[in-house]
């Protein structure tokens, strides 16, 4: 491990080749080499192993001193400057004119056994130019909180950045009280944010949209032939629109609320990105504010679809030098592309309720008899996640008991009259029967979801040192959609006084 001068060598720990990097090739002013700061006592408290080995680092190596240090930031990666990037933003609706990464710093590029690139971030590495003020760390209990969440969205299937390590440490972080240290290392394709174009539209430096642009296009959207088609800046957009509209829908149907979306944690793949003060709804609530810190409730539930179009706005606003010389002719452009925002959402958010469902087809009606059941669960506070997971039990067969999401109710009389809508509709369904739709409806509703409550548990061990909730969780939530014997107790409403977890932007 070690070579003869007792400096820890870390290409011998992996298999992958680092690759040619492109991301750091853009160089200033997308970003400034900026070094790690290092821990104090750093300690791997959690490693994503399948991620690791889809990076080519296999089990030795990723328990080894010399990859601790690396991904704890008190080495660099052999070969590779860490680097900053600044970005701007609409913070709850006013524009900031520079944010950038304040604490999370670029360690890597590399590429997957199946021929993907990789970019890995540090994120409480340290300060950088861009932390305004702030320590440039973060502290376990956050961390915590996006390692479980990444991962468990990403085995729900939404688009998400990912985690390959938790690490802690013994320094100590002041937020609201004295806390400790962690470094997550955050990996996506790419950490590209819709604020990274605000940053040099708004500042006046069109010349460098284009060479970002072009980056994201021939990294992420290879199809859109970057340098050949005239239209390929709105090519470009009209799929970032959609896929953010798609990623809004997805959040939607799983009762998730990402807490601040505001433009500069909005990925320009349309993956989830910062993980804060999010929440997995329990109790259902049209208006559900997960954030503490968001008193009018602008990033409330229901305000997430309009919200992810009007952060589509600000990016079309940002990248509107790319559209044509005319501005005149860029906004009418831009309008277009914008207007794809709405159908995107609606038809997606369709299907995905539909399956929610267990519906095949999408019919006329069938808005109508999805608002009817959010109404009642919304009126009776009934658990979101529950009453989806039971509705696969619902028969056709009237005189079947429709065990299990009947208790999650509380207008019995409404919802009656609902299941006897429900069963006509199913009826009405072409080549399915009840096991065939259960079976589909249960890879769709999952049964396990990181409530703020189990999460709240695995941070309190943690702090005492004990990581075994943490990977008990960890492991529950790579099958969110399984029926887990073992585990029934995770599926369970939180206890009456762990309903109201406060959790806020402090992290
Ligand atoms: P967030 O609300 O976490 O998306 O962060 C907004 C901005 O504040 C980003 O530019 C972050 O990099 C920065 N930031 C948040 N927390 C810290 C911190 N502890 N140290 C430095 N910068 C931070
Ligand atoms: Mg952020």
């Amino acid at each position: 491990m070690n070579n003869p001068h007792g400096i820890p060598v870390l290409e011998t720990t992996l298999s992958a080749a680092p690759l040619a990097p492109r991301y750091a090739a853009l160089g200033a002013p997308y970003h400034q080499p900026v070094a790690t700061t290092p821990l104090t006592q750093p300690r791997l408290l959690h490693h994503n192993s399948a991620l690791a080995h889809d990076l080519g680092i296999d089990a030795d190596a990723m328990q080894s001193p010399a990859l601790l240090a690396t991904l704890a930031g008190n080495s660099p990666w052999p070969g590779y400057a860490s680097h900053a990037s600044v970005y701007a933003g609409h913070q709850f609706g006013t524009y900031v004119s520079q944010l950038g990464d304040g604490r999370a710093l670029m360690i890597a590029e590399l590429g997957t056994q199946d021929g993907r690139r990789l970019e890995l971030q540090l994120k409480g590495a340290g300060a950088t130019p861009y932390s305004r003020g702030a320590d440039g760390r973060a502290v376990l209990r956050s961390s915590i909180r996006e390692y479980l969440c990444s991962e468990a969205m990403h085995a729900l299937g939404v688009p998400s950045t990912r985690c390959l390590s938790l690490i802690g440490a013994a320094d100590l972080v002041f937020r609201e009280t004295t806390e400790t240290a962690a470094v997550v290392c955050r990996v996506s394709p790419s950490f590209v944010r819709f604020g990274h174009f605000e940053f040099f539209y708004h500042r006046g430096m069109h010349q460098h949209l284009a060479p970002l642009a072009d980056h994201v296009i021939d990294e992420h959207f290879p199809h859109l032939h970057a340098h050949e088609r005239p239209d390929r800046y709105a090519a470009w957009l009209g799929e970032v629109i959609e896929r953010t509209a798609h990623l809004m829908a997805h959040w939607q149907t799983l009762g998730f609320c990402h807490g601040v979306m505001n433009t500069d944690n909005f990925s320009i793949l349309g993956l989830t990105i910062d993980y804060g003060p999010f929440g997995f709804m329990d109790a259902f609530r049209q208006h559900h504010i997960c954030n503490h810190s968001d008193g009018e409730g602008r990033y409330a539930y229901s305000a997430q679809p309009e919200i992810g179009q009007w952060n589509c706005s600000r990016l079309l606003q940002a990248t509107l030098p790319l559209l044509s010389g005319s501005p005149e002719q860029a906004v009418e452009i831009a309008q277009e592309i914008h207007a794809r925002y709405a159908p995107a959402y609606s038809q997606a958010a369709l299907r995905r309720w539909a399956d929610k469902l267990g519906l095949i087809e999408v019919r006329a009606d069938d808005a109508n008899l999805l608002n009817e059941l959010l109404t009642i669960l919304h009126r009776g506070r009934s658990d979101f996640t529950r009453s989806f997971r039971h509705l696969s039990r619902v028969r056709t067969d009237v005189n079947a008991p429709a065990h299990g999401v009947r208790e999650e109710i509380t207008d019995i009389a409404a919802f009656d009259a609902w299941i006897t809508r429900y069963r006509t509709r199913l009826i009405a369904e072409q080549n399915t029967n009840d096991t065939a739709r259960a079976m589909r409806m249960n890879r769709v509703n999952p049964k396990y979801i990181l409530r703020n409550h189990l999460a709240q548990a695995a941070i309190e061990q943690a702090q005492q040192g004990d990581m075994a909730e943490l990977g008990r969780l960890v492991n529950l939530l790579a099958h969110p959609y399984d029926e887990q014997p073992d585990n029934e107790h995770y599926a369970a409403e939180p206890p009456a006084d762990q309903r109201h977890l406060e959790v806020s932007c402090s992290s």
